[in-house]
Order: C-alpha cells, then sequence, then structure tokens
C-alpha cells in the first residue's frame, strides 16, 4: 500500500518502543518475511489465504453501485456542510455555567470526592449490560470484547445556559480559589481541578479511578449538579443529557460500529478504492445478500475447482464471540429461524493467521477518535493481544467447532482449561501488542513496516466511518444548540496475517475497559483478581486521553493570562511549546501543527514530562502513549475522503436540522441545485430514482425513525448519477468528477448568493476550462475534472 509505504516516522516510533521492551535489544531487520501463503490473483482484491479474491469481484454483483442489482448496497459515510461543522468545532461552553458553581460549592462538596485524595467513595452498584445467551460460554461477562449495542434516544430537550460572559466567570472563579478556598492544590499545577462525572463509567471505573488519581483530578462518582467539565460513559453518549463539557462518547458510534454497518461502509471504499481498502475480508450481509454470496463463491469455485473456502458467520448484534460459527459451504448457512430475525455477516475467514508458540492470536489496538472536525486520530503505542488456547490448524470438517482454536476472544478462551493467567506482559493468554512486536523484531521481522500498516489500517477505517458520524452528529447536536464535544475510545481488532498484512476483525464502541480478570477458584467459584497487562496498557490510554482532553489547557489557549493568579498559573501555552520538556509530546505535534507551523520530524520524539512541577502539572506523569496519526499523516490520506465529500451535499440538503434522511423535496432540490437535470434525467426520473432507492433501503435500515433516503442511499443514488453522466470513465473517477460538478454549482449559488445579499453584481469567477475527454453523457460540457486530477495528483504525491 503506497499509503502506508509512506508513512513516515513511525520507525522511531515502533522502535523506541521495541527497544524500551526488548531492554535495549537491537532490532535486526535484515531478515526475510513471511511468504504469503497465496497469491492474490485479483490486483483489487486480495486473497486473504481463502483465496475468493480470485475473480469473486465483477460481474458477479456484490457492488454498491446503483443499476448493477446489487440489491441494498452502498456503503454508509456522509460529512457536515459549513454550518453544521461549526458546531463539532465550537469550544464546549461548560465554563458559562461556572459562575453559579461558586455558589453551590458547599453542597458539592458532600458528592465530590477529591481524585487526589487517598479514600475513595464506595463503588455504587453498577447493572451489567445485559447479554443474549452464548452458546459456547458457561456464562456470559463483560469481557475484553464487551462491545454494549444500545439503541439510539431522541436528543435532549433544549438547555438554558446563564448568559454570563465567560472570560468574567472565569475571573471571578479563579479570584474565589486562589483566596484560599482550599481548591488550589501544589503540584496540581491549575486553579481549579478538572472535574469528571463518573457515574455512568461502568466497568471502565476502576481504570477511570486510578487515571484521575495520577492526574489529580477531581471525581463525582455519583454525579453533579451542576455541569462536569468530562462526562465519561461505559456505554453509549446517550446515558443521560448533558449539555455541556465533554462526553467520551459520539452519537451514533455504537450504530456506526455494528458488524453490517462497518461492512457497508467499508465496502463502498473498497468499491471506490479497491487497493487501498483490502484489509477489510470480502463480506456479505446475511439475510439480503445470501443469494450474491451463494453465486459470488459458485463462480470462484467453477474457475477454481481446487479452492476449499471457509467462511465465519457473526450475527450483526453480537460480541464477545456470540452465536459465531465457521461453515466451509454458503448452504451450511443456518437460515431457519434465527437469521430471519437475528441479521448476520458472512465473512471470508483467514485462514492463515501469524501464529506464535503454534497459537492463533489477534490484536486489540486503542485508538482516540479525538474530534471529528477537524478529523483527529491518536493511536495507543502498546494493545493487548489475545490468544486461543488450542494448537491452530487450518479450518477442515473436523475441527471447524473448535472455538479455542479458531476464535481468539477472551470470554471464550478462558473457559478452555488450558488459559494462562499471567502477570508478565510477554507470556500467558493475554499479552501487550509491543511483547509480541518484541518477539517480532527478535526474528528478524521489519516491524516497523507492521506498525505503519496497522496505522494506515486505522485511519482508512476512521476515513470510512466519520460521514455517517456527522451525519449523527449534526442530528443529536444541532448547530447553534448547547451540547457537548465529544471524543472516544476505539478498540480496533486486528488479526495479523501470516505475511505480516494486517486485517481488521472489527471496531468496538465500546472497548472493555475492565482492569481485573476472573480467577476460577474452584469450578463454578470465581474471584475477581487485578490484571497486570490489562491495568498497564488501559490506565495509560484513559489517562492519556483524558490529558490530551484536558479543557484547562483549551481554557487557556482562549483566555490567556487574563484571569489567572500570575504566581500560579499555568505557563501560557506559548512558554510551554518552547519548554523544551515539552517538545516533543504528542500534545505538542498537535499543537505545532494546528498553529500552523512546518512540522519537522525532530518534534516527533518521546519525551519524559519530568522537571519542576510548578510548571509543568504533568511533571509526575509518564510520557503521552498516544500518538497523533491524522492529521500528521493527512496529506498522505486526504484523498480517500471523497465520501465525505459526497456527505457535505447530502447534509446541505437535509434542511431541517435534526434529520438524518432527505426527503423528496430535498432531493430534487438537490439535483436542481448542482444542475443534474437534463434531456436525459428529466425530474420525473428523479423521481422516481427516489422513490426506487429509499424504498430498498428503508426495507433493510436499521434506523426506522424517520422516512426519507438515508446517507446510504444517497450513496447509491450518486454513484447511479455519476454512471450516468461520465460514463467512460473509470468508477472513482465518475463519482469524483461529480462530487466536484455539484461543488462547483453550489459555490456559484453560494456566490451569488452572497452578492444579492450585498445588492452587486457577482464577479464573474474564471469558467472552468472544458476538458474534451469528459463531455458529460448529456452532451453537455463539463466542468473541468478537478476530482481526477486531484486523485491523480494525490497518487502521485504517495508514490
Ligand atoms: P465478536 O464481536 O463477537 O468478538 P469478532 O468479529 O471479533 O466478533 O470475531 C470473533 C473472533 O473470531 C475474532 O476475535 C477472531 O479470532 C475470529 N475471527 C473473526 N473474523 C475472522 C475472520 N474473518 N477470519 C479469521 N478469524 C476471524
Amino acid at each position: 500500500m503506497a499509503a502506508a509505504a509512506s508513512v513516515t516516522g513511525l520507525v522511531t516510533w515502533a522502535r523506541s518502543l521495541v527497544r524500551s521492551r526488548c531492554l535495549g535489544r537491537r532490532l535486526s531487520l535484515s531478515g526475510p518475511r513471511p511468504e504469503a501463503a497465496t497469491n492474490p490473483v485479483n490486483r483489487s482484491l486480495n486473497d486473504h489465504g481463502n483465496g475468493l479474491r480470485r475473480g469473486a469481484r465483477g460481474g458477479g454483483g456484490g457492488s454498491l453501485v446503483a443499476g448493477r442489482g446489487s440489491g441494498a448496497a452502498a456503503a454508509a459515510v456522509a460529512v457536515a456542510p459549513a454550518p453544521a461543522l461549526s458546531a463539532m468545532q465550537r469550544g464546549s461552553p461548560e465554563r458559562e455555567l461556572a459562575v453559579a458553581e461558586a455558589a453551590a460549592e458547599a453542597e458539592e462538596e458532600q458528592l465530590s470526592v477529591d481524585a487526589g485524595a487517598a479514600g475513595e467513595p464506595e463503588r455504587p452498584a453498577r447493572e451489567e449490560q445485559p447479554k443474549a445467551a452464548l452458546p459456547v460460554t458457561a456464562r456470559p461477562r463483560a469481557a475484553e470484547e464487551g462491545d454494549v449495542r444500545v439503541a439510539r434516544r431522541l436528543p435532549p430537550a433544549l438547555p438554558l445556559a446563564p448568559p454570563r460572559p465567560v472570560a468574567r466567570a472565569l475571573c471571578q472563579l479563579a479570584k474565589g480559589r486562589s483566596r484560599g478556598r482550599g481548591r488550589y492544590r501544589r503540584g496540581s499545577g491549575s486553579l481549579w481541578p478538572v472535574t469528571v462525572d463518573s457515574s455512568k463509567a461502568r466497568t471502565s471505573l476502576d481504570a477511570l479511578k486510578i487515571s484521575l488519581r495520577q492526574l489529580r483530578w477531581k471525581e463525582f462518582p455519583f454525579g453533579r449538579r451542576l455541569p462536569c467539565d468530562i462526562y465519561w460513559h461505559g456505554v453509549s453518549f446517550r446515558d443521560s443529557d448533558i449539555l455541556s463539557g465533554q462526553v467520551n462518547k459520539f452519537p451514533g458510534m455504537t450504530e456506526m460500529v455494528r458488524k453490517i454497518t462497518l461492512s457497508r461502509a467499508l465496502r463502498i471504499m473498497q468499491n471506490l478504492f479497491p487497493d487501498e481498502y483490502n484489509f477489510y475480508p470480502r463480506s456479505w450481509i446475511l439475510p439480503e445478500e445470501f443469494q450474491l454470496f451463494v453465486t459470488e463463491v459458485r463462480m470462484v469455485k467453477d474457475g477454481d475447482p481446487t479452492w476449499k473456502p471457509t467462511f465465519i458467520v457473526k450475527p450483526d448484534s453480537g460480541c464477545q464471540g456470540d452465536g459465531i460459527y465457521l461453515i466451509k459451504d454458503p448452504n451450511d448457512i443456518r437460515m431457519t429461524g434465527t437469521l430471519q430475525n437475528r441479521p448476520a455477516v458472512v465473512q471470508e475467514y483467514i485462514c492463515k493467521p501469524l501464529l506464535i508458540d503454534n497459537l492463533k492470536f489477534d490484536i486489540r489496538l486503542y485508538v482516540l477518535l479525538k474530534s471529528l472536525e477537524p478529523l483527529e486520530i491518536y493511536i495507543a503505542k502498546d494493545g493487548l493481544s489475545r490468544f486461543c488456547t488450542e494448537p491452530y490448524h487450518e479450518p477442515n470438517p473436523q475441527n471447524l467447532h473448535h472455538i479455542f482454536m479458531h476464535l481468539t476472544n477472551y470470554s471464550l478462551n478462558i473457559h478452555s482449561g488450558k488459559f494462562v493467567h499471567s502477570d508478565s506482559a510477554s507470556t500467558g493468554s493475554k499479552r501487550t501488542f509491543s511483547s509480541i512486536l518484541c518477539r517480532l523484531s527478535s526474528k528478524g521481522i521489519d516491524i516497523k513496516k507492521v506498525w505503519s500498516d496497522i496505522i494506515s489500517l486505522v485511519i482508512k477505517t476512521v476515513i470510512a466511518l466519520t460521514p455517517e458520524l456527522k451525519v449523527f452528529y449534526q442530528s443529536d447536536i444541532p448547530t447553534g444548540r448547547p451540547g457537548p464535544t465529544c471524543f472516544q475510545i476505539l478498540g480496533f481488532d486486528i488479526l495479523l496475517m501470516k505475511n505480516l498484512k494486517p486485517m481488521l476483525l472489527e471496531v468496538n464502541a465500546n472497548p472493555s475497559m475492565r482492569i481485573e480478570h476472573e480467577y476460577e477458584l474452584s469450578p463454578g467459584v470465581f474471584e475477581n483478581i487485578p490484571s497486570l497487562v490489562d491495568e498497564e496498557v488501559k490506565v495509560a490510554v484513559i489517562r492519556d486521553t483524558l490529558r490530551l482532553m484536558n479543557p484547562l489547557k483549551k481554557k487557556e489557549m482562549h483566555f490567556p493570562d487574563i484571569c489567572m493568579d500570575r504566581k500560579h498559573r499555568i505557563p501560557a501555552v506559548s512558554d510551554r511549546m518552547s519548554s523544551s520538556k515539552l517538545k516533543g509530546s504528542s500534545l505538542f505535534v498537535a499543537r505545532s501543527q494546528h498553529s500552523g507551523k512546518p512540522f519537522t520530524g525532530k518534534e516527533d520524539l518521546d519525551c519524559d514530562l519530568t522537571g519542576d512541577p510548578d510548571s509543568n502539572p504533568e511533571a509526575h506523569l509518564p510520557s503521552i502513549c498516544l500518538k497523533q496519526v491524522f492529521p500528521k499523516y493527512a496529506k498522505q490520506f486526504n484523498y480517500l475522503r471523497l465520501v465525505d465529500r459526497m456527505a457535505n451535499l447530502f447534509i446541505r440538503f437535509l434542511g431541517i436540522k435534526g434529520t438524518m434522511k432527505l426527503g423528496p423535496t430535498g432531493f430534487r432540490t438537490f439535483i436542481r441545485n448542482c444542475k443534474l437535470s437534463s434531456s436525459s434525467l428529466s425530474m420525473a426520473a428523479v423521481d422516481i430514482l427516489y422513490i426506487d432507492i429509499t424504498r430498498r433501503w428503508n426495507s433493510v435500515a436499521l434506523d426506522q425513525r424517520d422516512s426519507g433516503m438515508c446517507l446510504q442511499a444517497f450513496v447509491e443514488a450518486f454513484f447511479f448519477l455519476a454512471q450516468r453522466k461520465f460514463k467512460l470513465l473509470p468508477l472513482l473517477e465518475q463519482v469524483a468528477s461529480l462530487i466536484d460538478l455539484c461543488e462547483y454549482h453550489l459555490s456559484l449559488l453560494d456566490e451569488k448568493r452572497l452578492v444579492c445579499g450585498r445588492g452587486r453584481r457577482p464577479q464573474s469567477s474564471p469558467p472552468h476550462e472544458t476538458n474534451p475527454t469528459t463531455q458529460s453523457a448529456a452532451g453537455s460540457p463539463a466542468p473541468r475534472i478537478i476530482g481526477a486530477y486531484k486523485l491523480s495528483h494525490s497518487r502521485h504525491a504517495l508514490s
């Protein structure tokens, strides 16, 4: 992958990681890499050890492209228009409520727990998410894969924010506290501690508490009547109505990473960018694509009778291996009863995974989505590797049911009897990923390439998810209404193939943050004991996520000095940026980028935040374990964000805020404003297109709340229009050209409206060049194919 290969700067990171893990052992990068077990025949869709890629793509359908009779298929992605973006960009208004806080301090004290203090309040009993019965495990549990699915609820009612000027509020609060009210703590470096509501933290509570204690922030374990700076939710964005501050969940994330939705989102990217998105196994959605699945498999088998594939069937709403089974033949799918009621994804089984000690394992990586707009992604430098407990053999009819051989889920393998609990990071059935890298590097494997491929996979996956997330965001937190800003830790489950290529298995919106495991004292008698491996990785992820999201740091940027007690203030941003101690932290890298300073590789070093605790409130903490990968590598990946632009158009025509579906009038306006109708595409045909696609999508959509055209349906319609308009071009360029065309006409329209508003004549913008090769299907000259140019340009940049 060109993009992956061009991800520079990872060398340092990967090396430093391994060096620290290997206690100074040098990397040997010269050794041979194991060969891929099979050669991909089809350039665009690689074989994942199964061979299905061989000629499976193409005529068989399965395409998302409208008009190919593929059924409901387009993927799910979208982007916000200017007004929606402003909602995502705005700062949270939590401090506007800060004045009221001073008046209620006495009351708060009764509820609050100082995270820096030694004692902790008794943990309230928490109700764990009910889980479906596991067919193979003795009993359900919250485990590593714990991804809890929660239905969306309606947005909250309009909140009331006191119209006090923020700066005045900050001044008053700062003065009050610095007058000796006991809130300022030397070493915290702050006039007031960051407040965190942990009342909905559920199973992440223990790790959160440790993190808050390390940060010396203030925890509210039972919630708080006044707003907190940060709300830490164990499950979903909609755990309660939050009107300000920051919440650790995005609206819609749980829906977006469900197996079906994720497969759809990635499939559209596979259609547009087959080479770049070959890290996700070919998948079909059941029951709607069952016939397609059968047909495609038969086609490949006809072409190659020696092909003996295996498939894995995964229920859409399942987690922790719940309901998963392997099959050799499409007809083995258990169609009876459950499937109709319980949709699933059937996927190529990766039958040649990388083994360690003859055991299959997967990788859980933690990824922080810090912001949607602008897109900011961080990856934790360490993750977990979960091991199977039975030696691996390629699937055959005799071992298909051996779950301890084929499924790496912790929640399953812990019941095998061969599960090894270990307090060492490099042994046992759950280890740190860095210990695996260390082991691989000692065998001469190029681990910097592995890391760069993983980073590439993560960025591309997030790019596939973000457009639809933006549709959710503008719906849940419309522009102009108070609401929280969001961030989220995602759990990426990745399998390394024998040839070291990382493959995405799934994304968890609520990765388990438990730092204890159950130990079976005697049959049926379990005890919770701390898991040092979990604690090492997860506490660092939570703590450093909080450090990156620290609202006081943001405030300082917005309200420098004016309200601060000069003696005790945290150094101004400029001071800190010039501080040699902070140079190189991920935070520093992010800021230098946002401030437009040229990025030099030197800044991208790990740093030890050691030094004077008064000048550096994080002096007692280790260096940040989260590494920024976007926008850091934006140049290499921005060309993939085509569906983002498509979704921008969608959101623009949504009209009424709070909806997620486009009505017929909105779709007509889109066609008209973008000048897409012609003699060959009448408005009557447009209406039929709308009805046809919308009806099909609504019959399979998970969200049945609103009627109208969902984003996936819009994407399908867009593909259809692009194919009609630019018949002679390849699909990618068809779509890119149509996006360019739409954006061009809309910008003209905006300009016209702006000028009319000012009562002046529009300034004539230079006409677009007409490219003779891009004559539209309708015969009218199309604007220059900007998209095609941009794409070829970005490809050159990559190579
Ligand atoms: P769940 O959410 O139920 O854990 P996953 O998609 O993570 O579902 O699958 C469970 C396990 O099955 C994975 O941890 C992995 O070991 C195995 N697995 C899933 N998909 C594949 C695949 N395509 N090829 C090989 N193994 C897979």
